[in-house]
């Protein structure tokens, strides 16, 4: 029988209690056998991550007082998890080489990666499993980049003679031996790697929500849970928005095929989302799988005359964004216009020169900049069998009296992005979502 990788989020971790349920979860099924954690998450509304206390005591390195309240609080939750276990584990020498370490760090990554290594490390003594640490298997390159080829090899190996082992989530380690973290959630991309590596059966994601929904609960009223996605849909989701995994963490797992589950550790008999190939989902007539969004956008619309016979003109103007280094997220284009929607941060990014060596770049007739926008995905493979998709998208939101600022859908068929004022955001997406009845 396969194995299955198992990922807990960070309430699943955050304190001797949840702890325990996850160790139940583990225990309850022998092929449970490589857990991956993250680091405690807030226990109620308003706690602290341990994340980002550790943040904020490598940002506090230089003073003395304020590392050290920070660092105080890090610690009392440690302490707290291993007595409320019962361990019998004296934490001290590795708070003082964290201490150390951070005040020795130049960057952020070591200290955002210490919360992880400790809870994966206080898991494995809980449950008797060998610790494998994340920094001798996942690997980064000089740029700074994933190396995932290297990544699989070494953790294909690391895993060879291994039955049952607890693993940190979210960071690895440079060609200099130096902690790299992912980004944000980036556990949930560790399981991933980690489930490809041994060929598991299934990646388990166990978090704090049931799994996807068609919508996110906190803008549509009871949006149904998605019982099936595809590798696609869940990329176009959590790009857009869907926050329940991080939206790199398909691409391990898809390159060996392995599903993932999405599952709730507070309730763990309910069967989750289910996340599989394209060829494996189950037949089903639905069009739209669920809609996501995500506000910040600004676009930049260019006119010019006879812009559709000036070779090179479109590539002209993405150099400039390329020599600043920034990416855009859509491109529609029209005869005489073309359109760059990018994201606020990235527009920031280009500073106030960016406009100016556009104009120069192509000596646009007209060239407008609008921010205060909003992208709106609405996804399903269903929608490549189904005509007028696009068309019930326009009308749910003409009939709510809201503008579509821009309107584009992938050649493939698996999604329509509007851009809508963000004013009129949280409206369209309950018009769309009711027009759908998704
Ligand atoms: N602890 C990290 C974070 O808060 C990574 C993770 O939980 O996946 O982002």
């Amino acid at each position: 029988m396969g194995i299955k990788v198992c990922k807990f989020g960070g309430t699943s971790m955050a304190d001797a209690a949840a702890i325990k349920n996850v160790a139940e979860i583990i225990k309850s099924d022998k092929t449970r056998a490589l857990t991956v954690v993250s680091a405690p998450g807030k226990r109620f509304g308003g706690d602290e991550k341990v994340t980002d206390l550790l943040y904020s005591a490598f940002g506090n390195r230089g003073d003395s007082e304020a590392f050290g309240a920070v660092f105080a609080k890090i610690r009392a939750r440690f302490d707290g998890i291993i007595a409320d276990l019962g361990l019998n584990y004296d934490a001290c020498s590795v708070y003082s080489e964290i201490e150390s370490g951070i005040k020795a760090s130049k960057r952020p990554d070591y200290a955002a990666s210490r919360g992880e290594y400790l809870s994966a490390l206080i898991l494995s003594k809980y449950l008797g499993f060998e610790f494998i640490d994340a920094k001798d298997i996942i690997k980064f390159d000089e740029s700074g980049a994933f190396d995932s080829e290297k990544t699989n090899g070494l953790t294909e190996k690391a895993l060879k003679n291994v039955k049952y082992a607890v693993i940190p989530g979210f960071y690895g380690s440079d060609i200099n031996g130096a902690i790299v973290t992912f980004s944000r959630g980036g556990s949930d991309v560790t399981g991933s790697i980690i489930a490809r590596a041994a060929r598991a059966e299934i990646y388990e994601n166990w978090t704090d929500v049931d799994g996807f929904m068609t919508a996110d609960p906190r803008i549509v009223k009871n949006p149904r849970l998605i019982d099936f996605l595809s590798y696609r849909e869940l990329r176009e989701l959590s790009y857009m928005g869907a926050s329940v995994l991080h939206h790199e963490a398909i691409f391990p797992v898809k390159k060996a095929g392995i599903p993932i589950n999405v599952k709730n550790t507070f309730d763990m008999k309910k069967a989750g989302t289910m996340i599989l190939p394209f060829s494996d989902l189950p037949k089903s007539d639905r069009v739209v799988t669920g809609i996501a969004g995500k506000k910040g956008y600004s676009v930049i619309n260019i006119e010019k005359s006879l812009l559709n016979n000036e070779i090179g003109f479109v590539r002209r103007v993405l150099s400039v964004l390329e020599e600043h280094k920034i990416s855009f997220e859509h491109m529609p284009t029209g005869i005489d216009t073309m359109s760059i929607v990018l994201s606020d941060a990235e527009f920031q990014r280009g500073g106030e020169g960016l406009i100016n060596e556009i104009i120069a770049a192509v000596a646009p007739d007209t060239l407008t900049v609008s921010g205060g926008l909003s992208l709106i995905a609405v996804v399903g493979h269903g929608m490549a069998r189904k005509i007028g998709t696009a068309a019930t998208v326009c009308g749910a939101l003409s009939k709510a009296g809201i503008n579509i600022k821009m309107i584009d859908q992938g050649s493939s068929e698996l999604n329509i992005i509007a851009a809508v004022d963000t004013s009129d955001y949280e409206r369209a997406i309950n018009a769309i979502y009711e027009e759908f009845n998704a």
